[in-house]
């Protein structure tokens, strides 16, 4: 007899059921490290396995030991580690973060050809193990390769979600608070559109404690403003640029922005963030494109959008957005 079996007497004659909770993160590059441990720390009260798949084996070997030599401080029972993906078996969430990264100065929509070949082995993987998943892409263009998820997987889009301008609007509120000396979470302001270059700021509706600052500044976001908002927006824009120039990519605030919609998504909040969806008729958009607007996130995904009252100028650049997106998807082969 082992010591185990001296220790432990089983009293359950079936096989335990397994996690009920499970999260995979796919790519445990710098994004995916960053997804995971915030994840971990922030849910892993819930969570109760994480997953990690890589395609390169010794990294993902070092990056699960690395983790798992600190359980003891964490509450999620599992952590996992394969390049095959039967070790994602029946996630509830999978995020994907593999794939290419931007170089400095590379727009991420230049990123995309090399990222959808890769999309075509790891998609059908995840749907083989975890059908009723709930797919969430981070890997840019992330708005790109949440429609070619969606088109890959043949989920329905309640259950395909793309990051998104999530992480925009939390620059947007950053920025924000630094020039009102506020807390972010006090200064509300959405961007929404694409994850990228043509993301659009929504004026209309940025607001403190529900007072409306372009009622107090009519130029707010235009040229005519002496304050230089756009130049926040401009920020947003840049910012990602300017940490990829300092320390080579991008990695804390979108794992965190992960771990907020995972959050979400597991704890059946309903709430509303700013993520990429099928955005096909709605404020003039034609094409069959993804982009970010306000959605409701619960357990059964993404299940409503909410419908903003954007002014003219808003949804053309919206549109603009949509149109520019629809230029280099129309050119795939998926
Ligand atoms: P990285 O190079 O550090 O990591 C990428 C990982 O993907 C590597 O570990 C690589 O081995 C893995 N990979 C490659 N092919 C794979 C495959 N077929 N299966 C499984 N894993 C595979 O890159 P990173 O900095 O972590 O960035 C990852 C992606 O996230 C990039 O596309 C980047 O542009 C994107 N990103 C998105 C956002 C966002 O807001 N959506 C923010 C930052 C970065």
């Amino acid at each position: 007899m082992s010591t185990k079996e001296k220790l432990i007497g089983h009293v359950m004659k079936e096989e335990p059921v397994g996690s009920r909770n499970k999260v995979t993160v796919v790519g445990v590059g710098m994004v995916g490290m960053a997804s995971a441990i915030s994840i971990l720390l922030k849910l892993s009260d819930l969570c109760d396995c994480l997953a990690l798949v890589d395609v390169m084996e010794d990294k993902l070997k070092g990056e699960a030991m690395d983790l798992q030599h600190g359980s003891l401080f964490l509450k999620t029972h599992k952590i996992v580690a394969d390049k095959d993906y039967s070790v994602t078996a029946n996630s509830k969430v999978v995020v994907v973060t593999a794939g290419a990264r931007q170089q400095e100065g590379e727009s991420r929509l230049n990123l995309v050809q090399r990222n959808v070949n890769i999309f075509k082995f790891i998609i059908p993987n995840i749907v083989k193990y975890s059908p009723n998943c709930i797919l969430m892409v981070v890997s840019n263009p992330v708005d790109i390769l949440t429609y070619v998820a969606w088109k890959l997987s043949g989920f329905p889009r309640n259950r395909v979600i793309g990051s998104g301008t999530n992480l925009d609007s939390a620059r947007f509120r950053h920025l924000m608070g630094e020039k009102l000396h506020l807390h972010p979470s006090s200064c509300h302001g959405w961007i929404i559109g694409e994850h990228g270059d043509s993301s659009v700021p929504v004026w209309s509706g940025v607001n403190v404690a529900g007072v409306s600052l372009q009622g107090l500044n009519p130029n707010m976001g235009g040229d005519g403003d002496s304050e230089n908002w756009k130049a926040v927006h401009k920020m947003v824009v840049d910012g990602a640029y300017e940490v990829i120039k300092l320390k080579g990519y991008t990695s804390w605030a979108i794992g965190m922005s992960v771990a907020d919609l995972v959050e979400s998504i597991m704890k059946n909040m309903h709430k509303v963030h700013p993520v990429s969806t099928l955005v096909q008729g709605m404020h003039g958009v034609k094409d069959e494109v993804f982009l970010s607007v306000p959605c409701v996130l619960g357990n059964s995904g993404l299940t409503d959008v909410i419908h903003m009252t954007l002014k003219p100028d808003e949804e053309k650049q919206l549109v603009k957005s949509a149109e520019t997106l629809w230029g280099v998807q129309k050119e795939l082969t998926l």
